[in-house]
């Protein structure tokens, strides 16, 4: 099943909706919230796609992958470093990333993330329980001010200004994480990154675990799973797509801010 939210026109109230061959139906509440088809379904060309999930916090995980690590010149982690992106971070899929002012920032990079949307309030979840959890997975961008970090100490201003989570374009709910999936991001056209899940320090599970042992996670909360190697800069004008497994691409553009 692929679920999304949308609005039928710019004045239109936003829905949840099923998305199947091309044709929504919109739910009377979010997926996750028991939410039943209702109405008549409407051509997705007719319907402008927002980001497909309300949540109460996006929980990241930084440094999973192991190439993207050795890129970094980081050290293999034992217990993954977590941080969040504010809500006010979340992009509708065709957006564009702003980028902060020259002031503030002058190197941004995109981080193709798979990204976990929960399916029902959990808590203390363990590595063999944890995927019952998930609702299911979408596409995001972690953009990220790589310039930031040394100077503050942490990654709070670098993940955290508006716009810098794009994510969508659709929640996928039936996606078999077990095998590995392909985490891909094209700028341009050009292929930046073409990693697999198989790379992760910390599996989905396993960081399934690890938050809720600190946390309550709600229906609609988003997971985002850290990025594989081949992170790159952003420049205005720049198209981005990001695919998860098949799901997308989520698309976005990047301009330059005041
Ligand atoms: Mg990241």
């Amino acid at each position: 099943m692929r679920t999304v939210r949308f609005t039928a026109s710019s004045s239109a109230q936003p829905a949840h909706g099923l998305l199947e061959s091309d044709q929504i139906t919109p739910l009377t509440a979010a997926p996750w919230a028991g939410g039943r088809p209702v109405g008549n379904p409407i051509p997705r060309e007719q319907a402008i796609l927002l980001a497909p999930v309300e949540p109460t916090k996006i929980v990241c995980v930084g440094r999973n992958y192991r190439d993207h690590i050795e890129e970094m010149g980081f050290e293999i982690p034992t217990i993954p470093s977590l941080f969040y992106k504010p809500l006010t971070t979340i992009l509708d899929p065709g957006g564009d990333v702003i980028l902060p002012p020259t002031s503030l920032s002058t190197h941004v990079e995109h981080e193709a993330e798979l990204a976990v949307v929960i399916g029902s309030k959990c808590r203390n979840l363990t590595s063999e329980n944890a995927v019952d959890a998930i609702f299911g997975i979408t596409c995001a961008n972690d953009v990220t001010s790589r310039d930031l970090p040394p100077r503050d100490g942490n990654t709070t201003r670098a993940k955290s200004f508006d716009t810098y989570c794009p994510i969508g374009p659709w929640i996928e709910t039936d996606l078999d994480l077990a095998a590995g999936v392909q985490v891909r991001c094209t700028v341009n056209g050009e292929v930046r990154q073409d990693g697999n899940t198989q790379q992760l320090v910390f599996d989905v599970a396993r960081i399934l675990e690890l938050v809720t042992q600190v946390m309550t996670l709600a229906p609609g909360d988003v997971v985002l799973t850290g990025s594989p190697g081949g992170t790159g800069p952003l420049t205005p004008g720049d198209r981005v797509e990001i695919e998860v497994a098949g799901i997308g691409p989520l698309v976005h553009g990047v301009r330059a801010g005041g």
